[in-house]
């Protein structure tokens, strides 16, 4: 049997709130065990420049960022380890935790650092042109794009931020809604209402994209939300900017989710249901999902499992 590697405090998931908690838990000499899945540094890495991250007045490129945050955390002695964990037995103590080939970890506290994913519309075309012109990765994808025509589905704050990128590349960036105004911040709604390449298709949806893995993208199929009439418009590429999806799959039935999957911490609290297992980040948090309140609910987390260690080792 594989041999159990043991740590006093594991985290999982390496974006702002994760790396926070290990940053405070190796300074309290608690020698964390990092593990993060395949995309280290979570959704900050596929941005692009953060200028809302406080000490950078210039902004700063969401990667170096993370870079940043990482290094912070191994200077005070991290363990970061990349694997994806695809089993957790929460009803042992220590807690035990199951990655890819069979590899095994057991931590007397856990913290839950796995992020949000970006939501999918399910769309004919979505899945099959992935990566053949459709995208949820503006930063990742735009430079594809010079000089063609993109489409941005969404009305929030990601969408607004996606479709200002994305003029940076595009002839012409087209925003998708469903509605007849955006829910995004009034200054990016300004921006994008204001921008001379960003034409906004109000209450319409997404029903098919059209194109192959050999010509990309080369339409989609939009319907009036409220008439239901169709209309096809050409494009070169398809952007989806609809919101995310916790983290939480591994979690279902042994933490108390919400009913979008979101862990429900304690009120002012990141402790979960589970005495010992704490939750930080966009895992457990559908309403700010910002960096900053990530890499503060980090804190949180590395707090309370630091002082129920301590209470909890008599
Ligand atoms: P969001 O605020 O949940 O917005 C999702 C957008 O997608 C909404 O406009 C929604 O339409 C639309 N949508 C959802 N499901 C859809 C569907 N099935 N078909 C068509 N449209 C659909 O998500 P987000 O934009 O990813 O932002 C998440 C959080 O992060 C927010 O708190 C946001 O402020 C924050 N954020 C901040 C920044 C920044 O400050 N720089 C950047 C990005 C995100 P409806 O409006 O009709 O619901």
């Amino acid at each position: 049997m594989a041999e159990t590697k043991h740590s006093k405090v594991l985290i999982l998931g390496s974006g702002p709130a994760g790396l926070t908690a290990a940053i405070y838990t190796a300074r309290a000499n608690l020698s964390p065990l990092l593990v993060h899945g395949p995309t280290p540094g979570g959704q900050l890495t596929t941005t692009t420049e953060v200028e809302n991250f406080p000490g950078f007045p210039e902004g700063v490129m969401g990667p170096d960022l993370m870079q940043l945050f990482e290094k912070q955390a191994v200077r005070f002695g991290t363990e970061i380890l990349t694997d994806t964990i695809v089993s957790v037995d929460l009803s042992k103590r220590p807690f035990e935790l199951t990655g890819q080939g069979d590899r095994r970890y057991s931590c007397d506290a856990l913290i839950v650092a796995t992020g949000a994913n970006p939501r999918l519309l399910g769309v004919e075309g979505e899945s099959e042109l992935m990566g053949y012109g459709v995208s949820t990765c503006a930063t990742c994808d735009g430079a594809f794009f010079r000089d063609k025509v993109i489409m941005v589905i969404g009305g929030g704050d990601s969408a607004c931020e996606e479709a200002l990128f994305l003029t940076r590349f595009g002839s012409k960036v087209i925003l998708v809604h469903r509605r007849d105004s955006l829910r995004a911040s009034k200054i990016m709604q300004d921006r994008v209402l204001n921008h001379e390449k960003i034409e906004i298709l109000w209450n319409k949806q997404l029903k098919k994209i059209h194109g192959s893995k050999e010509s990309g993208v080369t339409a989609v199929t939009l319907f009036h939300s409220e008439t239901k009439e169709e209309e096809q418009v050409n494009t070169d590429a398809v952007f989806i900017a609809i919101g995310h999806i916790p983290n939480s799959q591994l979690f279902k039935g042994q933490l108390e989710l919400d009913e979008n999957g979101y862990i429900v911490p304690a009120p002012n609290s990141t402790r979960t249901n589970v005495e010992g297992v704490f939750a930080c980040g966009d895992v457990q948090d559908h309403v700010f999902r910002q960096a900053v309140t990530a890499a503060g609910s980090g804190c949180m987390a590395a707090i309370e499992a630091e002082r129920w260690l301590e209470d909890s080792s008599g």
